[in-house]
């Protein structure tokens, strides 16, 4: 398919974590034309708002508007629409009105591709959470039983971020997409993550590797940045690439 007709669905625990692990993606589909919705299940109040807790006399509601703030700047830089949920964290926990709620996401915006955490994460289980609650709500809206205004899902593809820790979370970096041409936007992106600012130059270092590695596996010596996803589902072609 023209990358200017897809759809791009990310489903991201936190309401950082589409900006690190997928900014690039979203930047990317977004300058070729494509429609790129975040759905951000919980704020992460309470497990990933370390400097904001740290101020005096903070309270959830002050973390949470802060984080909303962020998010929303930071989608606005990459060119995607947001969703929040506010469905809270440690523990993230999908209430049936939660899971209906993203079937009916699936059934009306009718994604293309679908970006969400891995399924193993044994650092932080909001994200494995969010995962299985994106890939369920993503079988369930391809069900015609399930009652719906909107027609049956197709079979997008799902593919999985990159956890901070990889090789603690059985993951495995089977696609190396090049944002080399979107990078500054990413950066930019991050930089509206006050509350993480670690994570700025770690994740550009991360890009910067995964960018090696994508010239390794490609001889295409003009990558400089580049994303790792991997599949959930085997991917269908009619010629090998
Ligand atoms: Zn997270």
């Amino acid at each position: 398919m023209e990358i200017g007709k897809d759809v791009v669905l990310v489903v991201s625990a936190h309401a950082a974590d589409f900006v690190w692990r997928a900014g690039g993606a979203i930047a990317l589909y977004h300058s070729r034309g494509a429609r790129v919705r975040v759905l951000c299940i919980s704020y992460g109040e309470r497990g990933e708002s370390q400097k904001l807790w740290r101020k005096p006399e903070m309270d959830v509601e002050t973390v949470k508007r802060v984080r909303h703030e962020e998010a929303e700047k930071a989608a606005d830089v990459l060119g995607a629409e947001i969703r929040f949920f506010d469905a809270g964290d440690y523990p993230l926990r999908p209430t049936d009105l939660l899971i209906d709620d993203l079937v009916q996401e699936f059934r009306s915006v009718q994604p293309t591709i679908v970006l969400t955490h891995a399924l193993s994460d044994p650092y932080n289980g909001d994200h494995p959470e969010a995962a299985r609650l994106a890939l369920n709500t993503r079988v369930y809206a391809q069900a015609l039983g399930y009652p719906s205004q909107d027609k049956a899902l197709g079979a997008p593809p799902v593919f999985c971020f990159e956890p901070h820790q990889p090789e603690m979370c059985e993951f495995k970096p089977q696609v190396l997409l090049d944002i080399t041409p979107v990078f500054d936007r990413k950066r930019k992106a991050m930089e509206c993550m006050d509350a993480q600012e670690h994570l700025w130059e770690y994740y550009t270092q991360l890009a910067l590797r995964r960018g090696t590695q994508a010239v390794r596996n490609s001889g295409r010596k003009e990558i400089r940045y580049a994303e790792a996803y991997q599949r959930i589902y085997p991917q269908v072609t009619d010629q090998f690439s």
